[in-house]
């Protein structure tokens, strides 16, 4: 005893809520036409989730709401509830009816008006596919081989072989197999669907994986040059930095003497110029000199004349003294009066000198001068030479004679005074000259000390020079260090500039291997800069990104393709299953089929036959979008039957009778194979006559004992078998109700 009641609201003639309690083996339905007796078997079928509106007399859900009468309105909604007593049955070890931990369990399905439907387990909403589940494990699936509804009695031999395969499974149990089969292979599709989308993922980023695997080669490539760039930068920068230091240094404290000796210098250029400037010139000669050089002079004339009177009187005395010896001789001869040649020659002699003397003073007064002593000259020569002649010329002689010495004495004297004079004056001169000489021999030596420090100065400034250039060069160096540090950490970050804990093994370095090493610097920068490489922190990001997709999607291809044959040998495993249950329950059926068919028809024979049609089924090859036909052969079944007494061997050539009959054993013989928990038979008996309303009577008495039966009957027989009668019945409002009645009172109200 599974059912335990069923519920309608609002479901086609039930407007009100009406219920229907199962309490023993046999329910039987009983009314007039029309009351609404086949409304709760296809209340059944609707609340076990049947989706065929068709089979419940519909076209629209709407169609199975309450559509009101004249007297009530329409319902808005229609609702089934089926409640089973979950329970094991007492005393029996095993599966539960419904695989769920519930004892009660209400299975309920509402439809709205908008068609819309709500499947409910115990009150939570649940989906169809549940549901389905949930009644494919306990035999009464969506097939409703246990819902035979008016005039359907035969459904199974109208059925194709096909439809008859599904009946028969799912009378089997082994829908369950179907619909997990069936879900696989939608899974199975999903996963290949899945597997398409991943390798066209794949395929999508291959390019541009493959792209960042060139530019990281790259990136590894330019982070190996940039790793040697850093460390020799570093070097460099090290070195170059302690070199400006040490030069500026060097230069600074080189720069230190020649400078102080430059100012010193300068100091003493000032000092000598400035003794030059205050030291004595030729142009500076004192006046006493000057004095003394003109009475120098003055006594050198006196001296000069005096020597020259001297000599002239000299010259006149020794004449005169010639005279008087020659008067002497000429007394002593009585001699004529004759001018000897040599005392002309003289007088004009002594006439020359005079007016050179003259002539060299070249003064009018001078001239003059000489012309009177050179006429008193003649004047006297004249003289002498008449009174030669005369007795008297030896005394005059004489008495010239000593004039003349006497005159010549004072001129000796005047010499040597003069003499004397000159002597004195030049030891003053000199001494006075010598004085003045020593004084310019100081400015002499200033002279010489400025061209002594103009020399050094250039020397000094020559080696200064040597030193600017070098500060110069060093500042250039330090300059060019700070742009080399630009550039190289610009170009190969920041940390090439930490080179302050770099350590450089000691002693002296040639400076060209640090130009060397500047050359080889330039060269990495430069094949750094080819390799043309931005954004270098971005691309790896992108690449492990990338590269992290990729394998994410080929582990997910193999997860997939693992799944896709689990997938297939689950299928596989549940197609062998299927397979083997169902031949396996097709026998069974048989062997009662045969019993059924015997006990109803007194002989015969039946049976049923697995038969096979090729199907073309279209489907789409793997990595192809082209959908091709493949021919798959499909199993059905095909029932053989055969009178007895009769010829007939085909199902068509049953009459009404026998077709319901033949039916009927189909149907019994399948619930005694595996039976369901309940079966419904709407008039399944209805063309029956009285003798094989008997058996059907005995025969559906049988099946109650594995299925509770809920028989909807015009036929008393039937009746009789039943142990509760509800009665439907319809007044004017055109709502169905409800009511338990007693037998007697069903036969009255079927009638
Ligand atoms: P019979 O003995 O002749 O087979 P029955 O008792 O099986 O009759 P049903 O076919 O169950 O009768 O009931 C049909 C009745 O239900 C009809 O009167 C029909 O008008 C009514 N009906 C069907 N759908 C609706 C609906 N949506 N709203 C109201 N009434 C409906």
């Amino acid at each position: 005893m599974y059912l335990k009641s069923l519920e309608l609201s609002g479901f086609k003639s039930f407007a009100k809520k009406s219920a229907l309690e199962f309490k023993t083996p046999i329910t039987a339905i009983v009314g007039p036409n029309g009351s609404g007796k086949s409304n709760v078997a296809e209340a059944f079928r609707f609340v076990l989730g049947e989706q065929s509106l068709k089979s419940m007399r519909g076209k629209r859900g709407e169609d199975l709401i309450f559509n009101g009468s004249t007297d009530v309105g329409r319902a808005n909604r229609a609702g089934v509830k089926l409640v089973f007593d979950n329970r094991l049955p007492v005393g029996k070890a095993g599966k539960k009816l419904l695989n769920i931990d519930f004892d009660e369990v209400s299975l309920e399905r509402v439809v709205y008006r908008d068609g819309t439907n709500e499947y409910l387990v115990n009150g939570s909403k649940v989906r169809l596919k549940d549901i389905l589940e949930l009644l494919a494990q306990a035999h009464i699936g969506s097939s409703g081989h246990h819902i035979i509804s008016q005039g359907e009695a035969d459904r199974i031999l109208h059925a194709n072989p096909k439809e008859r395969r599904d009946m028969i499974e799912d009378a089997l149990g082994i829908k369950v197999y179907q619909y997990k089969k069936e879900e696989s292979e939608r899974k199975l599709l999903k996963t290949q669907e899945n597997i398409k989308q991943v390798e066209s993922l794949r395929r999508e980023i291959a390019p541009h994986l493959k792209f960042l695997k060139k530019q990281m080669e790259k990136i590894e490539k330019a982070k190996a040059v940039k790793d040697e760039l850093v460390a020799l930068a570093k070097e460099y920068f090290k070195r170059e930095e302690t070199y400006v230091k040490k030069t500026k240094l060097e230069v600074e404290e080189a720069l230190h003497a020649p400078e102080r000796e430059m100012k010193e210098l300068e100091e003493g250029l000032l000092e000598a110029k400035r003794m030059v400037e205050a030291g004595l010139k030729d142009a500076d000669l004192p006046p006493e000199i000057l004095t003394i050089e003109k009475k120098l002079s003055d006594t050198r004339n006196k001296k000069d004349n005096a020597l020259r009177e001297a000599g002239k009187l000299e010259g006149e005395i020794s004449y005169i003294k010639k005279a008087i010896e020659k008067e002497e001789k000429s007394l002593a001869e009585a001699g004529s009066q004759m001018v000897a040649l040599r005392e002309v020659e003289t007088l004009a002699n002594d006439a020359q000198i005079i007016f050179e003397e003259s002539d060299r003073e070249s003064t009018l007064d001078a001239l003059k001068s000489a012309f009177g002593k050179i006429r008193e000259m003649f004047s006297k020569f004249i003289k002498k030479h008449k009174e030669s002649a005369s007795s008297g010329t030896m005394d005059e002689l004489k008495e010239e004679l000593r004039e003349l010495d006497r005159k010549k004495k004072s001129f000796d004297a005047d010499l040597s005074e003069a003499k004397e004079g000159e002597r004195k004056l030049l030891s003053d001169y000199e001494s006075k000259r010598k004085e003045f000489e020593k004084a310019k021999d100081e400015t002499r030596e200033a002279e010489k000390e400025i061209f002594k420090i103009i020399a050094r100065q250039n020397e000094v400034r020559a080696n200064l020079d040597k030193l600017k250039v070098r500060e110069r060069e060093v500042h250039g160096d330090e300059k060019a260090l700070g742009i080399e540090m630009r550039e190289v950490s610009a170009l190969a970050g920041i940390d090439a500039l930490h080179f302050k804990d770099v350590r450089l093994e000691e002693g002296y370095e040639e400076r060209n291997i640090q130009h060397d090493r500047k050359k080889h610097l330039e060269r990495l920068k430069i094949r750094l800069e080819e390799t043309g490489v931005s954004g270098g922190d971005d691309i790896v990001k992108e690449h492990k990104e990338t590269e992290e997709r990729d394998l994410f999607f080929a582990k997910e291809l193999v997860d997939l393709g693992k799944a896709s044959e689990d997938l297939r040998n689950l299928i596989e495993e549940l197609e062998e299953r299927l397979n083997a249950e169902f031949r396996e329950g097709v026998v069974k059926i048989n062997t009662s089929f045969k019993e059924f068919f015997a006990l109803m028809f007194g002989g015969g024979n039946a049976g049923l036959k697995i038969s096979k049609e090729i199907k073309k089924k279209r489907m789409a090859e793997e990595g192809d979008m082209e959908e091709i036909e493949e021919e798959e052969p499909e199993e059905g079944i095909d029932i053989e039957v055969s009178l007895p007494h009769k010829k007939i061997k085909g199902l068509m050539m049953l009459s009404g009778g026998e077709r319901a009959l033949t039916s009927i054993a189909l149907l019994f013989a399948i619930t005694q194979v595996n039976p369901p928990p309940f079966v419904i038979l709407d008039e399944t008996d209805a063309a029956l006559d009285e003798a094989n309303s008997r058996k059907y009577g005995d025969m559906v008495e049988n099946l109650s004992k594995h299925s509770q039966l809920i028989l909807i009957t015009h036929n008393r027989e039937t009746m009789s078998r039943a142990g509760v009668l509800y009665g439907i019945t319809m007044g004017k409002d055109a709502i169905s109700k409800l009511l338990s009645i007693s037998f007697a009172d069903a036969v009255e109200v079927a009638k």
